[in-house]
């Protein structure tokens, strides 16, 4: 427990350490008798995914859940005790985490599989922390990915690469991103690896000289021209990075100026222009490879300068510039912001999860196609949204509050008209009724189409159903009407005097 502690740069408090204790000798003993492949005590990997966390997000709460996360999943020990001895609030993030891990092994044949887990992240999302343990707990594991039995490696690997890795860069948490893509890409694509290896390293050994130069030139420069500067650090390509870069440019290595780079950290956003303004006066840019990500950010909230300029040998260089707190940022991403707003005053956290809904929204915007995106948008939004799966295993989101009816619009318009009734998990139930977080639902259908009433209307919540519905009702009532008037007119004359002549 104390190096446990002591590997968290943070300073709890007395009552936070206490809980801390709790948390883990709770999980070390449920866990007692458990085994990892190399014979280590199970327990070393939910405190080593909670010392990852802690390097980064090393809020309480957050860190005792990591501890506890497999907890009622490979224990006896359930949710329920979980609970009766650390609250609500640390309960229901680990089973957030424990109803992640249920959706990966249901789907992982599925071809919708990556897009179901990315609703499925969505959903979650109304806790970010959750996906933080869900990402440390990963981090861990592809850390440590010779103590998982061969067989499941490279599906882990793979996974890691489509869903994992992409996540920590849309949270803007690029140290982990990096990580996570450069230990899967040695495993999902091995002989690739070892040639973007071979590759980098011929590069770095024949820029290794100039690279120094420019570096203490750059500093000299700096000085004499008065410009603050915290440090100069060079900064070599990830591998992965590099392969799909590659990819995209024929496997040119002359098209990529980025595969080392140097970075200049600033103390204030005026000092990274006036460096750059000075670097292209000694240093020839390459036209059209000057980036403004401080003017106008990445989606992700990443900030910095880059540009490309030649050294005397005529060999390009990459140079970043942005301001310490940036160069932060771009590590930790969305775990910077909400520990800063959570240490500093707690009425930010709403701002703060405001942001993230926005981060996902354009994520959102970036991924699905656009009609979608736009329904989605206008009637139901994300923070109030539950996820049900269908017998299958497939996911749905809704809004909270939606019913059977709704789902069954959902899996296919066809089912909405044709439907008895329900069952929700396993149980019978009425086809108005609301569901709740995690539902599994099956439509019982009729042959005939059914009868659509004003209650359908009622209980039904997305745009979807009830427009569904509507055009039904409309329709019906139409039919109904112009059968009276046909009726009517049948038998109706009109008395001799109103008739045309
Ligand atoms: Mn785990």
């Amino acid at each position: 427990m104390k190096n446990f502690l002591n590997s968290i740069p943070h300073k709890f408090t007395p009552e936070q350490e206490k809980l801390l204790f709790k948390a883990f000798e709770f999980a070390k003993k449920a866990h007692e008798g458990q085994f990892r492949k190399n014979g280590e005590n199970y327990f070393i990997h939910p405190s080593g995914a909670a010392i990852i966390l802690g390097q980064f997000f090393p809020d309480t709460s957050t860190l005792a859940a990591t501890l506890l996360h497999d907890v009622p999943e490979d224990t006896k020990v359930t949710l329920k005790a979980i609970e009766a001895e650390f609250g609500p609030e640390i309960a229901r993030l680990i089973d957030g985490v424990t109803q992640l891990g249920h959706v990966r092994m249901k789907n992982s044949k599925d071809k919708f599989y990556v897009e179901n887990l990315r609703k499925l992240f969505i959903a979650t999302s109304q806790d970010i922390r959750v996906i933080l343990i869900k990402l440390a707990d990963r981090m861990h594991n592809m850390r440590t990915i010779e103590f998982i039995p061969v067989e499941k490696q490279l599906k882990v690997a793979k996974e890691t690469l489509e869903i994992y890795a992409p996540i920590a860069g849309r949270l803007g948490i690029g140290a982990w991103k990096d990580e996570l893509e450069d230990l899967s890409f040695k495993i999902v694509y091995p002989k690739e690896y070892e040639e973007t290896k071979k590759l980098l390293d011929e590069e770095l050994k024949n820029r290794e000289e100039s690279l120094k130069e420019i570096e203490k030139s750059l500093t000299h420069i700096l000085r004499t021209e008065g410009i603050k500067f915290l440090s100069i650090t060079g900064r070599v390509k990830r591998l992965y990075s590099l392969f799909r870069k590659l990819e995209k440019y024929d496997n040119d290595v002359t098209k990529i100026h980025d595969i080392v780079a140097l970075r200049i950290i600033n103390k204030s956003t005026a000092d990274c222009y006036a460096a750059l303004g000075i670097i292209h006066k000694y240093f020839q840019p390459l036209p059209g490879r000057i980036k403004d990500y401080i003017a106008t950010p990445k989606p992700n909230g990443y900030q910095s300068i880059h540009t490309t300029v030649f050294s005397k040998e005529g060999k390009t260089f990459e140079i970043q510039l942005r301001t310490d707190l940036m160069d932060e940022e771009a590590e930790r991403g969305v775990a910077a912001h909400w520990f800063y707003a959570e240490e500093g005053k707690p009425e930010t956290s709403n701002r703060l999860q405001a942001k993230w809904i926005k981060e996902l929204q354009s994520w959102q915007e970036e991924t699905s196609n656009p009609e979608e995106f736009l329904e989605s948008l206008k009637i139901d939004f994300f923070r109030d949204r539950i996820f049900v799966f269908t017998p299958k295993g497939d996911i749905k989101d809704l809004p909270a509050g939606a019913s059977v009816i709704d789902f069954a619009f959902a899996v296919h318009t066809d089912l909405g008209f044709h439907m008895m009734g329900a069952k929700i998990n396993g149980k019978m139930a009425s086809i108005y009724d609301e569901l709740r977080q995690g539902d599994m639902i099956e439509i019982i259908k009729i042959k005939k189409e059914s009868v659509m009433s004003r209650h359908w209307l009622e209980a039904a919540k997305t745009h979807n159903a009830r427009n569904r519905i509507r055009r039904y009702m409309n329709e019906h009532n139409k039919g109904v009407f112009d059968r009276i008037k046909e009726l009517k007119l049948k038998d109706f004359t009109l008395p001799k005097f109103f008739r045309k002549k």
